[in-house]
């Protein structure tokens, strides 16, 4: 069922985009293709989607054959949300570009298939252990030790699907809150703070980085980057862009990734990755040359990779369930306004502030102003 309307014949001429999920990730990827020349097509179940007011919307399920045969009409068809069923991805792929992989899509969509790769590929981790059983959580709740946390092999988000384990009592409790199907048994790490790391890679396998960012987050809701991260050593940028680097050509990866890591005593540690645009890199709206969501539409399209500099030290503070004063955010200087267009729910992400300035001192100082407007 299309709620949107067609697209009209004067707009066919630039690629058609398919992009599975419309959320504000696909709103915000469709603002960025406009000047491009893209077009959009979004699929997503839910009628009520932010990407519809920017492409055409079709509220049906992924896998439905109506929303199957359009895609496979687009040019490209990429996702912004990566719990998209593995087969109806392949349907696609199987008709035209699936951008990225599908391989990149089905070992982020399962913790277990995603750490092994990130072993296998000499990129470090917290100890990580499959756990299918009561016994096999014992087995390796000896190897890890409390605390160690126990997260559900699929469909976690932020920080859902996942309990810290201090004790056995929190055991039996984890296990009966997170129900069955396959577990990812992790090492706690104590971690001196969370950063993530935001590249790209086009079809003829050039690749760009940005700079390493921090996250700061709450109940495993980002809150809060800074961009660039301070006090990263080129040698540690370095690194980071090595691991990921590995990553993009071991899955043969078109289009942006994100890399989330720990630091811990010296060391990065890789948690998770994202094969999508991701919340920590939406300053690159305002904050960078090119942003992601132009990055992304660059490599999966086939065009040049963007310049990812950045234009100095930016934040990003994400709006949680409700959106500030629009007037009292812009009167203060370089600041941003992003309002997703949706309804406004507790712990949802409805939209975004980005600051920029000069220099750190400057920065920390609007970020004064600003902060007590937003939480
Ligand atoms: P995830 O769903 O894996 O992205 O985890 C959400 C958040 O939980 C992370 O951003 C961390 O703050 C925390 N977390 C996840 N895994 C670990 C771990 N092994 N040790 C300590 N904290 C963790």
């Amino acid at each position: 069922m299309s709620s949107a309307k067609p697209i009209r014949e004067a707009e066919a001429r630039g690629p058609l985009v398919g992009v599975l999920g419309g959320g504000q990730l696909g709103r915000m990827l469709a603002l960025a293709g406009l000047p491009l020349g893209a077009r959009f097509l979004f699929v997503d179940p839910d009628p009520v989607s932010p990407a519809a007011e920017i492409g055409e919307h079709l509220a049906l399920d992924y896998a439905a054959p109506e929303a199957l045969e359009r895609l496979a009409a687009c040019d490209v068809v990429t996702y912004e949300f990566e719990n998209v069923p593995v087969d109806a991805a392949l349907a696609i792929a199987e008709k035209t570009t699936l951008a990225p992989s599908l391989r990149a899509l089905a070992t982020a969509q399962d913790r277990w298939l995603e750490k092994s790769c990130f072993r296998d590929l000499s990129i470090p981790t917290a100890p990580f252990y499959n756990v299918e059983s009561p016994a096999e959580l014992s087995d390796a709740l000896v190897l890890t030790g409390f605390p160690a946390v126990l997260k559900t092999r699929r469909l976690g988000y932020d920080g859902k699907g996942q309990r810290v384990l201090r004790t056995d009592a929190e055991v039996a409790a984890a296990v009966a809150e997170l129900g069955t199907g396959g577990y990812l048994l992790e090492g706690f790490v104590p971690f001196e703070r969370e950063l993530s790391l935001i590249g790209a890679r086009a079809p003829d396998g050039s690749i760009a980085f940005y700079p390493l960012v921090e996250n700061h987050h709450e109940n495993g809701i980002l809150r809060l980057t800074l961009a660039p991260a301070p006090d990263v050593s080129p040698e540690r940028q370095r690194s980071a862009e090595a691991h990921m680097a590995s990553l993009l050509e071991h899955l043969d990866y078109v289009g942006v990734l994100a890399l989330e890591l720990f630091q811990v005593g010296g060391r990065l540690l890789a948690n998770e990755m994202a094969p999508r645009v991701h919340n920590s890199g939406h300053f690159t709206i305002e904050g960078a040359v090119t942003s992601q969501f132009e990055q992304h539409l660059r490599a999966v399209l086939g065009l040049p990779l963007g310049s990812t500099a950045l234009y100095g030290p930016a934040a990003m503070l994400n709006c949680i369930g409700s959106l500030p004063d629009p007037r009292a955010v812009l009167a203060v200087p370089h600041a941003h306004l992003h309002d997703y267009g949706k309804a406004l729910r507790p712990g949802r992400k409805v939209g975004h502030v980005t600051l920029r300035a000069a220099d750190g001192g400057a920065l920390a100082e609007r970020l004064a102003t600003l902060r007590p407007l937003i939480w």
